[in-house]
């Protein structure tokens, strides 16, 4: 499947959020949205007042940022969640928290869920012992996912992980930082997925318009 390649920083500075695709970066001053806190390009600082459908269109494309998807992939998730039996918009939510490169970076392994894709793509990831490089994967309560035991040497994964320890680590996965092996204990929590926050309402309303 294919993905974003281009500045994405400037994604940020257009939803006017820090959506953290850069790993470390985003916690030090360096951050664009700190330096420039406006949107990108010529009319970047014209006031806008955006209309009831931009409010939406708006919180569709941070969310789409924010687990670095395409509109393609992105839609279809809503199409799935729409004909589960829960709320659309949690359902959404929960659906793409399970992708393996958002497990990956929720447990710390990566620095960013863009870092969590390349390490799943390179087959330095086991579920349950069985090498997956699909980034999509959807994971399950139970799963064990672990890092190859060749690729524990990996220095940036070592560095994820440190650097994880200041961030609070979901209550639905748990990790072995010794062995970097998780389990993904439960369904994703709602309550826990507000970083940054996203108003997923606006995006089935986008949707189902
Ligand atoms: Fe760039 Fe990260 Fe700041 Fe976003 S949060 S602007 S990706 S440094």
């Amino acid at each position: 499947m294919a993905r974003y390649n281009g500045p994405v920083c400037k994604l940020c500075r257009r939803e006017g959020n820090k959506l953290y695709l850069k790993g470390e970066r985003c916690f030090t001053d360096k951050c664009a949205v700190s330096r420039r806190p406006y949107p990108p390009g010529q009319h970047g600082q014209a006031r806008i007042k955006l209309s009831e459908y931009g409010l939406r269109l708006r919180e569709k494309q941070k969310m789409r940022r924010i687990y670095g998807l395409l509109e393609q992939q992105f839609s279809r998730y809503y199409q799935t969640a729409a004909h589960l039996p829960g709320r659309s918009g949690e359902e959404m939510l929960g659906l793409i928290e399970r992708r393996l490169d958002n497990v990956i970076y929720r447990m710390g392994f990566a620095s960013s869920r863009a870092q969590g894709r390349q390490l799943v793509r390179h087959n330095h990831v086991l579920i349950n012992g069985k090498r997956v490089n699909i980034p999509s994967f959807r994971v399950s309560p139970n799963d064990k996912v672990e890092i190859h035991e060749k690729s524990k040497k990996i220095g940036y994964i070592a560095a994820a992980l440190a650097a994880a320890e200041n961030r609070q680590r979901p209550s639905w996965v748990e990790v072995d930082k010794g062995t970097m092996v998780g389990t993904v204990k439960t369904m994703p929590v709602r309550d826990e997925l507000n970083e940054p926050m996203v108003r997923e309402q606006y995006v089935v309303e986008y949707y189902s318009r």
